[in-house]
């Protein structure tokens, strides 16, 4: 089922799926059909899941330290390059603009919503 409120970074509708287990068998499917390499995602704009090219993906670890608003624990970006990179990409996906901090516990870079 295609999406109504979200796009892909090419300006097309993606297709969603209501969630991860349904995304990741349509994930299996197209990869070997297509020879592709797509991973699902949870859009935080519809609330639903979508697919997204894993080169899109940066490689993100968990922080030890840092939460966010909602209990879980923040990906933490070992650079500001791909701390950037991610928040691009989240834009393009989803339209939320994020702003890149340091982790003041040393743990790499991370994204936050809030602008303070
Ligand atoms: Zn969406
Ligand atoms: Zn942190």
């Amino acid at each position: 089922m295609k999406s109504k409120t979200c796009f892909s970074h090419l300006g097309q509708l993606l297709t969603q799926y209501y969630n991860e287990k349904e995304a990741q068998n349509a994930a299996n499917y197209i990869n070997k059909t297509h020879n592709n390499d797509l991973l699902p995602y949870h859009c935080a704009k519809c609330n639903l899941w979508h697919l997204s090219p894993k080169n899109r993906r940066t490689s993100s670890q968990t922080c030890n330290r840092c939460t966010g608003r909602d209990g879980v624990k923040k990906e933490s970006y070992s650079s500001k390059r791909e701390a950037h990179l991610r928040a691009n990409i989240i834009y393009d996906e989803q339209g939320i603009s994020l702003r890149v901090y340091k982790c003041k516990y040393g743990f790499g870079w991370h994204l936050t919503k809030s602008q303070f």
